[in-house]
């Protein structure tokens, strides 16, 4: 494919290593009734296999040059039934007209990485699976245990939804250009009750802003009288806590009280 320079307000590492290529979509457990989406094509390098595949395809690129050239370079492949790229930038983009099943693959843009797994979680879409590239660091945050520097709102909604782990590491060369940070390849399943609370994500979201949003504060000094006493009937202990202390499920449980309380 014809050379651009890589644009790093886009995140543009671009994968150049195919056994690296063909390792991510081995570990995508794609079947045949999934529709794959890939968020950010780039050059390809995961393009070139998926849209091989039976399966339909959706790519969303936000940079045009980049987009023409997927365009010619895939031509015949695109023009078949159920296979497209678009032009967007997929922060903006509505998937909710996806009807099947949508397991995505991708190598992210590492600067806007955690704002797209929390749209797939709020998309009103049927999701199977994510296979995506990251930062080695986001999934250190991702997967944080309590009581971990790394642990905060962003562990807590990730493993609230999903079954997340890590497959395997990616070296810094087998990118162009190398990127100055480490990278993983992750995978997040929905869990089976991902339908239900994606219901009460914003809620979810705005309680846990709060909580956080004062992480050397004892909850007891951070939240409003109706959660304190939620939280005082759970465990009087829980107050006297600081938020990375707790764990994923104590929150949702908590949230989920002062839901029925206002019912
Ligand atoms: N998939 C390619 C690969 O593996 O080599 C490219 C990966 S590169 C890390 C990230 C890609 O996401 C780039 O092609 C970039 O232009 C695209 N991108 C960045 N921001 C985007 C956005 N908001 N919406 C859609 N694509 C985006």
């Amino acid at each position: 494919m014809k050379n651009l320079a890589p644009l790093k307000r886009y995140g543009q590492n671009f994968l150049v290593d195919q056994n690296i290529s063909k390792k991510i979509i081995e570990s995508a457990l794609i079947e045949k009734e999934d529709l794959i989406l890939e968020i950010g094509p780039g050059k390809g390098a995961l393009t070139k296999y998926l849209v091989k595949l039976p399966n339909d395809y959706f790519g969303i690129e936000v940079d045009r040059g980049l987009y023409d050239l997927l365009c010619k370079e895939f031509e015949k492949d695109l023009a078949l039934c159920g296979k497209k790229i678009i032009l967007a930038d997929v922060l903006e983009t509505d998937l909710g007209f996806i009807e099947k099943k949508v397991n995505v693959i991708s190598n992210l843009p590492y600067n806007i990485a955690s704002l797209i797994i929390v749209k797939m979680i709020k998309e009103n879409i049927y999701l199977k699976s994510m296979t995506l590239m990251i930062q080695k660091e986001m999934s250190q945050r991702l997967f944080a245990m309590p009581g971990a520097k790394e642990y905060g709102r962003l562990s807590v909604l990730v493993q609230n939804f999903f079954e997340g782990s890590i497959i395997f590491e990616v070296k810094e060369s087998c990118f162009y250009p190398k990127p100055k940070v480490r990278s993983v390849v992750i995978r997040l399943i929905p869990k089976s009750d991902f339908y239900e609370k994606r219901l009460y994500f914003i809620d979810f979201e705005n309680f846990l802003k709060r909580v956080f949003s004062q992480p050397r504060k004892i909850i007891k000094n951070v939240l409003t009288e109706k959660y304190i006493r939620i939280f005082s009937e759970t465990n009087t202990d829980l107050l006297h806590l600081r938020p990375e202390q707790i764990d994923p499920e104590t929150y949702w449980r908590i949230f989920r009280l002062s839901k029925e309380r206002t019912l």
